[in-house]
């Protein structure tokens, strides 16, 4: 048995790429973008058995910049969020999920996820990302389940408070939260890291979190679940996004103090950390250039994780199942033993 995917598999994923391109970026499309199929095809899910080794781009990667925020649909290689591969088995049937950054990379996974194990789904993100979040949304839809898009800047508290509102009333309540959109700049000098800088990484990975969750947590019902994004950087930060690996300690502090404070109501509140995944993150100024190119060799593995990696560990952390799971962080960081 082989554990890469045979080339028509490959095509497929490529001809998803070219879906996302079509949603309003096709001028800057690179020569790849193939016509997109109408419809998503069934997942067919991973062989029974893979060798992790095997499965996803390895680097060096090509060297890529895009401004910030940027868009998924324009990586070389597009990140695998699960478009053809994630099978649901209705783990999350009826339940009612907002995600931030639910448009691309890790939240993508998520979003997709959820709704093929029988979640409705709303998601947040940038204005700018628009054609990557309605790629999600046709996913969604496609998996049988409710989409609701709502964009808007994390920054501002209102907005973070209207939010909650918003994607309660739409999708008729709300009780799974997963605060995982973030911000991330490398500078190779703590000297170059500007107030306007520091200040967009806090509000975005920190402030944002607890806005987030202050509106959402009187209207959550005994059984949901938080989930909160943190990062292999809150224990181990690299020397070059020093603000970012603090706002990674934060969320982790958070996760474990809250999950105390709230079971109470019956919630449960875990993190997820991963090591180095292959998002837009990493091309809108997350990385330098070299950090880019040899992204994921410092893993065991060899090479990053792929956002559809990372899938099933949300939903496990979402399901009903991990009843005896809070205050927990879940690393995933392609063999560095941590946490
Ligand atoms: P991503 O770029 O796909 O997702 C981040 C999202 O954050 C963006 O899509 C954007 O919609 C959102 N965002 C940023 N600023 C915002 C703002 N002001 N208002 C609203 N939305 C905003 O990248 P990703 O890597 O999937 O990131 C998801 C999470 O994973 C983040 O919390 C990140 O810290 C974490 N993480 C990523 C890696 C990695 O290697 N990619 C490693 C560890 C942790
Ligand atoms: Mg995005």
């Amino acid at each position: 048995m082989t554990d890469t995917p045979p080339a028509s598999r490959r095509d497929l994923v490529r001809g998803l790429a070219a879906t996302g391109l079509a949603a309003g970026t096709l001028a800057a499309a690179p020569a790849r973008a193939q016509a997109p199929p109408a419809t998503t095809p069934a997942p067919t899910g991973p062989a029974l058995l893979a060798d992790p080794r095997g499965r996803f781009p390895k680097p060096p990667f090509k060297v890529q910049s895009q401004p910030w925020p940027a868009l998924q649909s324009r990586m070389d290689p597009i990140p695998d969020c699960g478009e053809t591969s994630y099978r649901g088995s209705n783990r999350l049937a009826g339940r009612r999920a907002l995600i931030t950054g639910g448009d691309s990379g890790i939240g993508r996974a998520a979003a997709i996820a959820y709704a093929r194990e029988g979640a409705d789904v709303a998601i947040n993100y940038l204005d700018a990302e628009q054609s990557d979040a309605e790629d999600v949304a046709r996913h969604i839809r496609e998996a049988g389940r409710k989409a609701v898009l709502i964009p808007g800047d994390l920054r501002e508290q209102a907005f973070c408070a209207r939010l909650v509102d918003q994607a309660r009333e739409q999708l008729g309540g709300l009780d799974i939260l997963v605060s995982n959109a973030a911000y991330q700049h490398a500078q190779t000098r703590l000297a170059d890291i500007s107030a306007e800088q520091l200040d967009q990484t806090m509000k975005t990975n920190v402030y944002a979190m607890f806005w987030l969750t202050q509106a959402a947590l009187p209207h959550l019902p005994p059984g949901a679940a938080i989930i909160v994004t943190s990062s292999v950087n809150a224990d181990r930060p690299s020397e070059n996004i020093i603000d970012y690996a603090c706002t990674k300690a934060a969320n982790e502090a958070f996760v474990r103090a809250l999950a105390k404070q709230v079971i109470a109501q019956g919630i449960r509140v875990n993190g997820v950390a991963p090591g180095p995944f292959w998002t837009p993150l990493q091309v809108g100024g997350g990385q330098t250039e070299e950090g880019l190119r040899t992204f994921g060799t410092t893993t065991p593995l060899g090479r990053p994780g792929q956002p559809v990696e990372l899938a099933s560990v949300y939903v496990e952390l979402a399901a009903a199942t991990s009843s005896y799971t809070t205050g927990q962080i879940y690393g995933q960081t392609g063999g560095v033993g941590w946490p």
